[in-house]
């Protein structure tokens, strides 16, 4: 008997931060790739489609990507300030004594 189906996984490629369509924020959105592969015996051998797609992490709209267009979000979020300005760089503050929760009431 042959036991054969597949399998759908998501990953997350990139985020970047874009003037929403649908709810028309400056939001971050998750730049996801759903891949199906094809199992045999529970086995994922070889991926069948790939799908790309955004999520606004604001509203939570999904909106369908070309490969084209997913490029383009990967390329925006190089761009993005956060990378160029490296957390070292961040003035550090001395760090807060944390205090002992009170005993007792
Ligand atoms: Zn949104």
């Amino acid at each position: 008997m042959l036991i054969y189906g597949w399998r759908k996984s998501v990953q997350e490629l990139a985020t970047a931060t874009y003037l929403c369509g649908n709810c028309q924020n400056p939001s971050a959105h998750a730049l996801r790739r759903a891949v199906t592969k094809f199992t045999l015996f529970f086995i994922p051998l070889f991926p069948i489609s790939s799908k790309y797609f955004t999520v606004c992490t604001f509203c939570g709209m999904t909106n369908k990507l070309t490969k084209d267009e997913a490029r383009q979000v990967q390329a925006m979020q190089q761009q993005a300030p956060q990378a160029a300005f490296p957390q070292q760089h961040a003035p550090q503050y001395p760090q807060q004594q944390i205090q002992p929760p009170r005993q007792g009431f």
